[in-house]
């Protein structure tokens, strides 16, 4: 996968380990059998649109996208 400038950080104190990131994004996102949540800073560049929906889709605005 080719690396791109995109970096993905989450607010754990507003994250809810809903997991609805890891749907969107599996590549990215992963919750853990343990309940945590587990995820790729850097994101590839074929896995921006993913990360950009899992933005979108959380719901409690936990995920951070930005360009560096
Ligand atoms: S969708 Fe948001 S609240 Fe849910 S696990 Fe992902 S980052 Fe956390």
């Amino acid at each position: 996968m080719s690396a791109s400038r995109y970096r993905v950080s989450v607010d754990n104190d507003r994250c809810r380990r809903f997991g609805i990131c890891a749907a969107e994004a599996g590549q990215l996102f992963r919750l853990t059998p343990s309940g945590g949540l587990r995820y790729l800073r850097a994101v590839p560049a074929e896995a921006l649109p993913a990360a950009q929906a899992a933005v979108r889709s959380c719901p409690t605005l936990a995920i951070e996208l930005e360009e560096r």
